[in-house]
């Protein structure tokens, strides 16, 4: 029911947004919400934005737990896009290996404004 909020949303929501919109179907805890979100970002099916404190669908279909994802994320429309940045995967990985560094997870957030907000401006 999270994701399904989630991606009917077609954008990040927070922690309450999603608790407001599934009051209806009987949650009532933020803990239930949060444990519910944990296990999703630990599927992959949802990624966490620590700059927007919020949380989005994965928009990789059928991509269970891809370990790293980019959102470029819009500060005047709040649009989100998220894209696989390989090269950057690529020279991360690198470092994390010659360092030692056991990776788990990657989120890369980029903020500015989006293709359609330069449009308007
Ligand atoms: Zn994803
Ligand atoms: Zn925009």
């Amino acid at each position: 029911m999270v994701f399904g909020s989630l991606s009917e949303a077609g954008g990040p929501l927070t922690a309450y947004a999603i608790l407001d919109e599934l009051r209806d179907d009987g949650f009532r805890a933020p803990l239930q919400v949060y444990r519910a979100l944990d296990k999703l970002v630990e599927y992959g099916m949802v990624h966490r934005l620590e700059s927007l404190n919020a949380f989005v669908a994965c928009s990789h279909k059928g991509c269970s737990g891809h370990g790293t994802a980019a959102f470029a994320i819009c500060d005047k429309c709040g649009d989100v896009r998220e894209f696989m940045p390989d090269e950057v995967v690529q020279s991360l990985k690198a470092w994390t290996e010659s360092n030692g560094f056991a990776l788990s997870r990657t989120t890369i957030e980029l903020r500015g404004i989006c293709k359609n907000c330069r449009k308007v401006a």
